[in-house]
């Protein structure tokens, strides 16, 4: 049961985001977590599942934790919050974070770059983490790019590849970019320098140094990511599947319950699986 039992000492959570995919995974996670319990459960203004049991949503038995959807109220039920909603709401939903003294995992990617300053002041009160990937060994696989970028220099050409399923909004996904960010790190650049997003007509050569990046959206894919290092006569592929999103429901639990007690500042989850 996710609702507030005398002997529960499991610290409450917030799910912003908590009637989507990952919102109904999260609250199926926070069922067996050993350190957090659905505090409170938080959809857009207009969302068809305000005032829905949380738990039933998700498939899961009575929580007694409705979905609300007001952010400010919900904040005051909880010590730490999990943003899984909409690029658009991220930066708001930081702010609110910060002046209700509440940590944060932010886990919705396509970000505009602009939220930044808002998560910067909002670092400045409370210990967030944004994350575009909450995978154990997602997070793990980047540290390998990072690493064999740096070995593989001279001759070896950087490609990813991603896949989604068909309601995926952002592409190529934050995960995709937090790989490719790495590989470029790995060779001392930034990844604006060298990334190449799109590769379609006549003259299409691939220029030297650069990282490709190819999407494909469909069906259920949870998401798979590989990173292959092309060089003369061989190809070294690190690569990474999803088939539940529990994977990142999970992670991003272990992430929220990690952040609780750390001073204000941005954290990292190369930090949290270190
Ligand atoms: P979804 O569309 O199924 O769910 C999003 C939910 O957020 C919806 O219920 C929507 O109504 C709600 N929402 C929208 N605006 C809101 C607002 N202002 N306040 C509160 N709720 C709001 O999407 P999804 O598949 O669950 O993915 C959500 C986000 O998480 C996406 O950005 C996705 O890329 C990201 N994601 C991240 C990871 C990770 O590991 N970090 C893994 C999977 C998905």
């Amino acid at each position: 049961m996710a609702g507030p039992q005398a002997d529960d000492v499991r610290e409450p959570l917030l799910i912003i985001g908590a009637a989507g995919r990952m919102g109904r995974t999260l609250v199926r996670a926070s069922l067996e977590s050993g350190d957090l319990r659905l505090g409170a459960a938080v959809d857009r203004v207009g969302s068809p599942y305000i005032g829905r049991d949380a738990c039933e949503l998700a498939d899961a038995v009575r929580g007694g934790v409705p979905v609300s959807d007001d952010l400010h109220k919900a904040l005051g039920h909880c010590k730490v919050a999990v943003d899984f909603s909409h690029a658009d709401s991220v930066a708001a939903h930081a702010t609110a974070c910060a002046a209700a003294g509440v940590p944060l995992l932010v886990g919705t990617t396509g970000v505009d770059p602009e939220a930044e300053e808002s998560f910067a002041a909002a670092a400045r009160s409370i210990p967030l983490l944004v994350a575009a990937n909450t995978s154990i060994g997602v997070n793990l696989l980047i540290e390998l790019v990072r690493q064999s970028a740096a070995a593989l220099k001279a001759g070896w050409d950087i490609e990813i590849f991603e896949a989604h399923h068909r309601h995926k909004r952002d592409a190529p996904s934050g995960t995709a970019l937090a790989l490719g960010r790495a590989a470029a790190e790995g060779r001392q650049m930034s990844l604006d320098q060298v990334a190449r997003f799109a590769r379609q007509g006549k003259d299409e050569l691939r220029r030297s140094g650069e990282i490709g990046f190819a999407v494909q959206r469909g069906g259920s894919i949870v998401g798979e990511h590989q990173v292959a290092f092309c060089g003369e006569s061989e190809v070294l592929t690190l690569a990474h599947s999803a088939t539940d999103r529990m994977v990142f429901a999970r992670g991003a639990l272990h992430a929220a319950a990690w952040l609780r007690g750390r001073p204000p500042g941005r954290y990292h989850m190369r930090d949290v699986v270190a």
